[in-house]
């Protein structure tokens, strides 16, 4: 007979491993399978995020922070810590460091929560079975009452750019430089291409930005892309909208690229080449013939807001279905499905979902945008308030970017907030869970909010809403 769970999850990245942890603490029977083999050799956990996304990405982007920091910034502290050198291969060991300790220590939490960690690859078959494959090549029919499918997502790759080598590389490719490339080429001016270029600026590569779309961060509130953007060109990075690359071609240790845009088309050469155009979601080898799951056009999993697929007791959350591609988005459905599984009531809003680019200063933002809004014709008010103006970013010497709040003209309710500017990655949080709560703009107006804290950034926008600012000449608009 075959091996029964409660519940299979397929997948442990963020959205699988939260499941199978959260439907093993409601006492549910777990197995979660995984593929993923680390750089060591052995299974890993923890997916894309930890392994090769989101952890070993924000430790580069610490250690180049504080290397650009201890090079330009200190100065103007008073403090002159002489000629700052990088060692790649030792900011690369701690960066593996990291990685080697938290999807350890995934392993860690699953035994401690009795989650059973199948190491292998999992296809789901029809009647709620699933076939597991372990690394030996041995294979294991598995029966569960639920399955969970958390396969998530793969760079994508485009025709006139394929990977080569060390050369022409994805999102993976570029956290494993071994040296500064002198001129380094991103294609793609999204989020991963903003962090991992800022990550090689800020060590001395001469950095160029290649985007198709004519907006620079065309999802952003386009007020906030616009001031970022400011603020990325003078740190060094060239980013050029509107600019389509044709072909590369290697060349020895170089790449050439060619590239059009309105000025017409160009080559130009690379120590290194990023691509960095989005990810697709991940089902390759995941399902039987008639197992009943249906992919929408991009190939991303059909559920419903429950993540429910079209077969009863099969479930799918993360990058693999619909919606920003995110970790903590992919968590909070893992969260979600394994208490609806053990018969709780559980919803994620998508509307109060935060998103982060860990640039410096870092861009985040939730809820709707001004041209959002506008094109669907409910009226606002918005409050701006620029670091500029903020004292204690001022003594942080952080005094680029702004916070906006967008509140309905109708009810004050908050709709969305975006911010470039200091600790916005951390800021955003207050705006989540003022928007959870349903609050106002005079809700955040009248609270009281710590002296000197950047935050108080966020108060002033609030006011900014009603034109009752303090520390501003009050530009209220109304849109
Ligand atoms: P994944 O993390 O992709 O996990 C899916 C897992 O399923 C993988 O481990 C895979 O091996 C496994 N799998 C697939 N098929 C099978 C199978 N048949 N059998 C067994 N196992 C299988 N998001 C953020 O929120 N914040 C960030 O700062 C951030 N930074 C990022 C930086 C980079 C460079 C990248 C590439 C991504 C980043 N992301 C970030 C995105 C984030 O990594 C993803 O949104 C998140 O990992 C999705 O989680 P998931 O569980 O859906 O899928
Ligand atoms: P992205 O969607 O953020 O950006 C891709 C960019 O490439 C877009 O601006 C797009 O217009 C552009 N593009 C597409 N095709 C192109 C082409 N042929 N030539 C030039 N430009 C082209 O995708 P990404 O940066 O690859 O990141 C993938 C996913 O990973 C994102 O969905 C993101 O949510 C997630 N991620 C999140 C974080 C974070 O939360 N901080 C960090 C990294 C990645």
């Amino acid at each position: 007979m075959s091996q029964q769970f409660d519940v299979i999850v397929i997948g442990a990245g963020p959205g699988g491993y939260v499941a199978a942890i959260r439907a093993a603490q409601l006492g549910l029977k777990t197995a979660c399978i995984e593929k993923w083999i680390g750089k060591d050799g052995k299974p890993s956990l923890g997916g894309t995020c930890l392994n090769v996304g989101c952890i070993p990405s924000k430790a580069l982007l610490e250690s180049s922070f504080k290397f650009e920091e201890a090079s330009h910034d200190l100065k103007l502290h008073g403090i002159e810590p002489g000629k700052v050198k990088i060692n790649v291969a030792d900011m690369l060991k701690r960066k593996d460091g990291i990685v080697a300790n938290l999807t350890g220590g995934i392993g860690g939490l699953f035994k401690t929560n009795g989650v059973t960690h199948l190491a292998g690859k999992g296809k789901l078959l029809p009647n709620k079975h699933v076939e597991f494959t372990d690394h030996s090549g041995t294979i294991e029919v598995l029966e569960a009452a639920h399955i969970i499918l958390a396969t998530g997502s793969v760079p994508v790759n485009i025709p006139p750019a394929p990977l080569m080598d060390d050369l022409i590389v994805d999102s993976t490719g570029a956290l494993e430089f071994t040296s500064v490339p002198k001129r380094l080429g991103v294609i793609g001016g999204g989020v991963i291409g903003l962090e991992l270029g800022s990550v090689w600026s800020r060590l001395g590569s001469d950095v160029t930005i290649f985007e198709a779309l004519d907006d620079f961060l065309a999802i952003v509130d386009q007020q906030i892309a616009k001031e970022s953007r400011k603020i990325f060109t003078k740190q060094g990075l060239k980013i050029l909208t509107g600019t389509l690359v044709k072909s590369t071609e290697v060349k020895g240790k170089k790449v050439a690229v060619t590239f059009a845009s309105k000025a017409g088309e160009q080559t130009e050469e690379f120590d290194k080449l990023i691509v960095a155009v989005g990810r697709r979601p991940f089902t390759d080898g995941l399902f039987a013939d008639g197992c009943g799951i249906e992919l929408d056009e991009r190939g991303f999993i059909q559920v419903n807001d429950q993540c429910e697929t079209a077969v009863p007791g099969v479930y799918a959350v993360g990058d693999v279905v619909r919606g920003p591609m995110l970790a903590h988005k992919g968590s909070e459905e893992g969260v979600m499905v394994a208490d609806r599984i053990a018969g709780k009531h559980a919803q994620v809003n998508y509307d109060t979902v935060p998103s982060v680019i860990y640039t410096h200063p870092e861009v985040a933002w939730v809820g709707k945008t001004e041209e959002q809004l506008k094109q669907a014709g409910v009226a606002v008010n918005i409050g701006v308030f620029p670091f500029a103006a903020s004292g204690r970013a001022m003594a942080a010497n952080e005094t680029h970017g702004m916070v906006k709040m967008i509140a309905d003209a109708e009810t004050d309710r908050i709709l969305g907030v975006h911010i470039v500017g200091p600790a916005a990655g951390d800021m955003i949080a207050q705006a989540v869970i003022a928007m959870e709560f349903g609050a106002s703009a005079e809700d955040i107006a009248m609270t009281m909010f710590a002296h000197p804290t950047v935050s108080e950034a966020l108060h002033e926008a609030a006011l900014a809403v009603h034109g009752h600012a303090i520390h501003i000449a009050n530009k209220r608009k109304r849109a």
